[in-house]
């Protein structure tokens, strides 16, 4: 299923087809593309071989691609291990088409830009483009330090910030701080947000620090750029494809993206993220199918030859009141998992039961009260005061795997 009607697609597939010529160059690719010479059709799209991360990379060493007006950027895209792998963008970053159909942010908006800007990370610049087209007053704060929230946040107050925006991680440490300190943002009424799946747990905080303020969510990556957008009349894991980005759901129900903007310089043509979604109706009434992303294919790991839901372990564990976030860390030695830790974010001054916590996973968790029947006590949850970060990507990653001597 496409995101997409064949007449809708096809007079854009020229994209398409010139973006397979481009792949066909490239000597590591050319033998997969073997029969597959044209698209005309979305079934010829169907027909194609799906591109995986590093495909992208290899294609994009080969291919070299510059932006036609202005800078051509680098941005780390994907992986969160190992050596930087590049998503290239022309400045701009391909918003002009995203505001077209999506005006979060206008003129009288005073919007804090929390993502993270430098070591090559796109969201900030992405959304500051946003911010240009929408002639708004721009804070262009970044990242802070633990100790500095108390101190940016009075400062939003007395700007009367009307919007913020920031991965759901960050954007849940700028309000369960606010709450914590019983600051109110009186003026904020808009929450953008990209890069993680959205936590139902900064809508708690924000009922109390800024209860006019509602989410507007983007999907996407470095690879397609963005893809979808939603509204606060949207579910959080729905989204509104833009008509140049072309959705295929696949197998598995895998979703692929292949784009349909001339002007994109990544060569993304049935690129598969590891997302798997559907696509449907959306409650908001707008008309046509949203791509409601279910999660990631790959967040199933093997303990002990089980399979764990990480996800749902660290859904389960977030539903907890005093729980900031969580992440599981599993530490292996030759391969095979020694211990599976649950580490706890803890909200400032809560207190958490880990031992209660620990008790109840084990028995509701068929693959830890299994995989663990011997040795229970390599089973543990753990209050922390940071969780383990990448610290080239900046992500905090719901899971860690060790790899201990
Ligand atoms: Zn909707």
């Amino acid at each position: 299923m496409f995101s997409l009607t064949p007449e809708a697609a096809e007079p854009r597939l020229p994209v398409a087809r010139r973006t397979l010529e481009r792949l066909r160059q490239v000597p590591e690719l050319a033998p997969r593309y073997d029969g597959h010479a044209d698209v005309r059709t979305l079934d010829d799209i169907a027909a194609l071989p799906p591109l995986l991360k590093d495909d992208l990379n290899t294609a994009l060493a080969h291919l070299r691609p510059r932006a036609e007006h202005g800078a051509t950027w680098l941005f780390q895209s994907g992986g969160s291990t190992g050596a930087p792998k590049l998503g290239h963008a022309p400045t701009g970053f391909y918003m002009a088409g995203v505001h077209a159909h999506w005006q979060p942010l206008d003129r009288d908006d005073v919007f804090v830009n929390a993502w993270g800007a430098g070591r090559m990370w796109g969201a900030h610049f992405l959304v500051a483009a946003l911010a240009d087209l929408s002639q708004c007053q721009v804070i262009a704060l970044g990242s802070v330090g633990k100790d500095e929230y108390a101190e940016w946040l009075a400062f939003f107050a007395a700007r009367e910030v009307t919007a913020i925006g920031g991965t759901p991680s960050v954007l849940r440490l700028w309000f369960a701080h606010a709450r914590a300190a019983g600051l109110q943002l009186p003026h904020l009424r808009k929450v953008l947000w990209l890069g993680e799946a959205w936590q139902p747990q900064v809508e708690e905080d924000m009922a109390v620090v800024a209860p006019a303020a509602r989410r507007w969510g983007m999907f996407g990556s470095t690879e397609t750029w963005v893809v979808g957008t939603n509204t606060p009349d949207c579910p959080a894991d729905s989204f509104h494809t833009l008509p140049d980005q072309l959705v295929h759901v696949g197998e598995d129900q895998l979703l692929d993206f292949t784009t349909l903007n001339a002007e994109m310089l990544n060569p993304v043509l049935r690129y598969r993220t590891g997302d798997a979604g559907r696509l449907e109706p959306c409650p908001c009434g707008r008309p046509g199918r949203a791509m409601r992303v279910l999660g990631r294919r790959d967040s199933v790991v093997q303990v002990r030859g089980l399979g764990l839901h990480v996800d749902e372990v660290i859904a389960r564990v977030e539903r907890e009141p005093g729980v900031s976030r969580a992440q599981v860390v599993i530490s292996e030695t030759g391969g095979r998992a020694g211990t599976v830790e649950v580490l706890l974010l803890t909200q400032p001054g809560a207190a958490v039961d880990a031992e209660r916590l620990r008790k109840e996973l084990l028995a509701e968790t068929f693959t830890l009260s299994t995989a663990f029947l011997h040795d229970p006590e390599n089973f543990r949850v753990r209050p922390v005061t940071d969780l383990i970060s990448n610290e080239r990507t900046g992500k905090t990653a719901g899971l860690v795997v060790r790899e201990e001597e």
